[in-house]
């Protein structure tokens, strides 16, 4: 982990308070965008003087636990946590609070603890766009739900999301939901599996996909290319991940959900760093996690399709023009 040298700081100015220390616990770096999240949460807080230490706790609950207890016994002023098992994660939060130490929690919810704060898109909107996006275009049919991991909070928001789109449509019988199963862990290859088991059930007579993230989509696509059917289908996903916009270009995904991360990234070391110098923070909503109403910054996320990528990944520099266009 790098380190900023603070015998030198401590040369120039005997005075000065020991920097903050900040401590950013990951679920994973599977998925293109986490590794956004981790340049540029790290750019961000060194921007405000922060020292920081990151851990990866690759899809398991015990080391991203045994990773929060090492950044305790390192020094760190505050915790910003992404994590894998929703419902266990409490246990951090406990961890964290009796040594003193809040708790962020980034992008993910933590259930039935006293998160000091939340921060993260709309995930429920996030569902809903894709859901808008897809009954504009098939609003009648057979739809086919690849679900995201059912140990992530947000995989249960996304789909809250897409059925309250989705409920008009179902209960005035124009639309049938044929198949709808989580992925396990998120992966491209489980969300493949269960993309050839829909066909299967189906004989291939499937008319709309929504899959939680691209990466799911991807290996929605891939069923779909299998049976020559990539195209035909329009398939939705979500995080703008480069390939999933390739897709888009090449007119095998539909849409995706664009989180702008620079947005989050930004917004979570501002209030990390406030919440380490004891500020209060006030948020203007709040999110019931089972135990309190968690104040909580939540940022609206964009729907990216053919017509729009250039004014808004690009735009942003998410991804490069030469990146998207490949010829
Ligand atoms: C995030 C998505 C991501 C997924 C898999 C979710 O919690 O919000 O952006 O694709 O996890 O890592």
């Amino acid at each position: 982990m790098e380190k900023n040298s603070p015998v030198l700081e401590q040369n120039e100015d005997p005075t000065a308070k020991e920097r903050i220390k900040i401590g950013f616990s990951m679920d994973t770096l599977e998925e293109e965008r986490w590794l956004k999240d981790r340049e540029l949460f790290k750019e961000e807080l060194e921007a405000l003087g922060v020292e920081v230490e990151i851990m990866i706790a690759n899809e398991n609950a015990a080391v991203q636990l045994s990773q929060i207890e090492t950044m305790i016994s390192n020094g760190t002023d505050l915790l910003v946590v992404v994590p894998y098992y929703t419902e266990t994660a409490a246990a951090i939060v406990e961890k964290a609070h009796s040594a003193g130490i809040k708790v962020i929690s980034y992008d993910r919810i933590i259930k039935n603890a006293n998160v000091d704060l939340y921060v993260s898109f709309d995930n429920e909107m996030v569902g809903e766009l894709q859901a808008k996006a897809m009954t504009n275009l098939v609003p009648k049919g057979k739809y086919v739900y690849i679900g995201g991991s059912v140990t992530d909070n947000n995989a249960i928001l996304l789909k809250k999301g897409v059925f309250n789109i989705l409920k008009p449509f179902i209960d005035r019988g124009d639309i049938q939901v044929v198949y709808d199963q989580w992925t396990e862990n998120w992966t491209p290859e489980n969300a493949y599996q269960n993309m050839l088991a829909a066909l299967e059930a189906n004989d291939n007579q499937i008319d709309a996909v929504i899959a939680a993230n691209d990466g799911t989509a991807g290996g929605a696509i891939r069923a779909l290319e299998e049976r020559g059917l990539a195209g035909t289908i329009p398939v939705a996903g979500q995080d703008a991940d480069l390939a999933a916009i390739q897709r888009i270009v090449e007119g095998t995904q539909t849409m995706t959900v664009y989180k702008p991360i620079q947005q989050l990234a930004k917004e979570a070391a501002e209030l990390a760093v406030a919440l380490a110098n004891g500020e209060t923070i006030e948020t203007d909503s709040k999110i019931n996690n089972g135990k309190i109403e968690v104040p909580s910054v939540l940022l609206s996320p964009i729907e990216v399709n053919r017509d729009n990528i250039d004014e808004t990944v690009i735009q942003d520099g998410f991804h490069a023009k030469e990146d998207v266009y490949q010829e």
